[in-house]
């Protein structure tokens, strides 16, 4: 017997077996009756709300299912200007929390601290140091408030792929595998975080460009 004609056996009996259940459990009110018996004598455990991680399958499948061992070691790294993660993005809500943070108006924040490149709102960088702006001594100074981006850092859609992970991540911050575990389903609430944040950028730089 081949493995193919054996799944295929095993699938047809299943599928005999269910058949025959159903239809014995319909027609049969006395065995109906008794199987209500049954069940009300052992109560059902109320349902649990299920975890991110159970139900969402590009939780269960994805590479970092099992959790990853990572936290922050104050290298300031992430803080600094480097390639195409140049950039400290704000969303509108970013820019209303820091300026709160700072005792600021949004619009005093924004003409202080902002600037947009293609629509995007980000901090203004000084060319001459490539450190952010708010970093002092190698610590954010605005950490209660910090930007979305920083928050979910390194837990990015674009730093999540294997090979992004060990180029991005790996090889440059120094908090990889340090510390406790991070679960799947936090890391998934990092990364569903910072996709609604850039969908919000994304929203807010179009508007911006047609001048709505
Ligand atoms: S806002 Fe704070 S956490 Fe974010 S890059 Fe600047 S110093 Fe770092």
């Amino acid at each position: 017997m081949t493995k193919e004609s054996s799944k295929t056996d095993l699938k047809r009996s299943k599928n005999k077996a269910t058949k025959k259940a159903s239809k014995h459990s319909i027609n049969n009110p006395a065995e109906k009756k008794q199987s209500l018996k049954n069940s009300s004598r052992v109560p059902s455990p109320p349902e649990l709300p299920e975890s991110i991680a159970q139900k969402e399958p590009s939780v269960t499948k994805a590479w970092w299912k099992n959790g990853i061992s990572f936290q922050c070691q104050g290298s300031g790294k992430c803080c600094t200007s480097h390639g195409e993660f140049g950039f400290v993005y704000l969303t509108p809500k970013d820019r209303i929390r820091m300026a709160r943070h700072l005792g600021m108006t949004p619009k005093a924040f924004e003409k202080n601290h902002c600037t947009r490149t293609n629509g995007f709102s980000h901090l203004i960088e000084d060319p001459k140091n490539p450190d952010c702006r708010f970093l002092v001594k190698k610590q954010c100074s605005i950490y209660e408030a910090r930007p979305t981006q920083c928050r979910t850092w390194p837990f990015w859609p674009d730093t999540l792929t294997p090979k992004a992970w060990k180029r991005d991540v790996v090889e440059f911050c120094p908090g990889v595998n340090k510390g406790a575990k991070i679960s799947a389903q936090q890391i998934k609430e990092q990364l569903d975080e910072q996709k609604a944040s850039e969908d919000a950028l994304d929203q807010e730089a179009r508007n911006f460009i047609l001048g709505k």
